[in-house]
């Protein structure tokens, strides 16, 4: 299955897969990110001899993801997926933040070459991490000719980055593609492809990113939850804080109680950006009435908040 013939760059950037644990038996409260990429790599006796490279960008917890973190992978992909001989990058992640991070990427890089990220919910100290055979499984990907776009390789399972969510947070099984489901399945070592592999295209505040790299910063944008006994107390604080953007995660279908809505109405009258998304894990917003919020469509509220970012940072010039 692999092409065995192009460079594949491991970019590292912590989270569990790279976690280390007092005990083997310990699946919580261990230190994520506490190993560097050519550790993780090392683990995997079965790419030995492979054309690879390793760089480390971060030894973060996902969870703490930052502006910087980000500016800093999206320019060290590009570079890498620029050199004639690189075939593929993989990027070694947490998983708490991973559809945020692989959103991004899609976003402003939408490669033609395969970027592909992996993660893991076990450390690499446990009696059976999963992180060695998904890196094994996340190179073979970058490897395999034809394949492009930012893609998530977990358990044997390749979904899109726009498909990509975190849904449990313990069990190794944490990740669905959706309604969309998975682009291709590992098994035992082939790649099964299920639908054609597409990259799509950059958001034009892709031209951002030296900005966002030399730290320009980036467009406040917040997520505000819709629930029981809601009122526009969040959304009003926000917008006083300086937010220049709202996401409200609404319940079922993107429906949002009619106190924050009142709220995040005054705040677009202020010029302030909103969008509706859905809170339920699977599914966005379908249709709508005409004096509903903006709808985000198919973005869950994670992703709605990063187009709101990025449109921003286009309209600020
Ligand atoms: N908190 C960890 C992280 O996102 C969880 C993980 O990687 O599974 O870095």
């Amino acid at each position: 299955m692999p092409s065995t013939e192009g460079v594949i760059v491991i970019l590292g950037t912590g989270g569990t897969i790279a976690g280390t644990a007092a005990s083997a038996t310990q699946h919580t409260g261990y230190t994520a990110g506490a190993l560097g990429a050519e550790a993780l790599l090392a683990a995997v006796p079965a790419l030995q001899g492979r054309p690879l490279e390793a760089e480390s960008i971060a030894q973060i917890d996902s969870s703490n993801m930052d502006g910087a973190t980000w500016a800093r992978l999206a320019t060290r992909c590009a570079t890498h997926l620029a050199r004639p001989e690189v075939a593929g990058v993989v990027v070694t992640h947490g998983t708490d933040t991973l559809e945020e991070t692989a959103y991004w990427l899609h976003r402003v890089l939408a490669p033609q070459k395969p970027l592909v990220l992996t993660a893991a919910m076990r450390p690499a100290t446990a009696l059976s991490p999963d992180g060695p055979q998904n890196l094994f499984d996340a190179v073979n990907v970058a490897g395999t000719p034809g394949a492009r776009g930012v893609l998530a390789v977990l358990g044997g399972v390749v979904v899109g980055a726009a498909d990509l969510r975190k849904v449990h947070g313990y069990r190794v099984d944490a990740f669905s593609a959706g309604d969309a489901g998975p682009m291709a399945l590992l098994e035992d070592g082939r790649l099964r492809l299920l639908r054609p592999w597409a990259e799509g295209t950059p958001h034009a505040a892709a031209a951002h990113l030296p900005g966002l790299l030399a730290g320009q910063p980036w467009p406040l944008v917040d997520v505000v939850t819709s629930h029981a006994l809601a009122d526009g107390r969040v959304v009003e604080a926000l917008v006083a804080a300086g937010s220049r953007g709202l996401v409200v995660a609404g319940t079922g279908n993107g429906s949002v109680h009619a106190a924050v809505k009142a709220a995040a109405e005054r705040a677009m009258a202020q010029g302030v950006r909103v969008l509706r998304a859905s809170r339920c894990q699977l599914g966005g917003v379908v249709g709508g009435a005409p004096d509903d919020l903006p709808s985000a469509g198919t973005l869950t509220p994670v992703q709605a908040r990063i187009e709101l970012m990025l449109d921003l940072l286009v309209e600020a010039g």
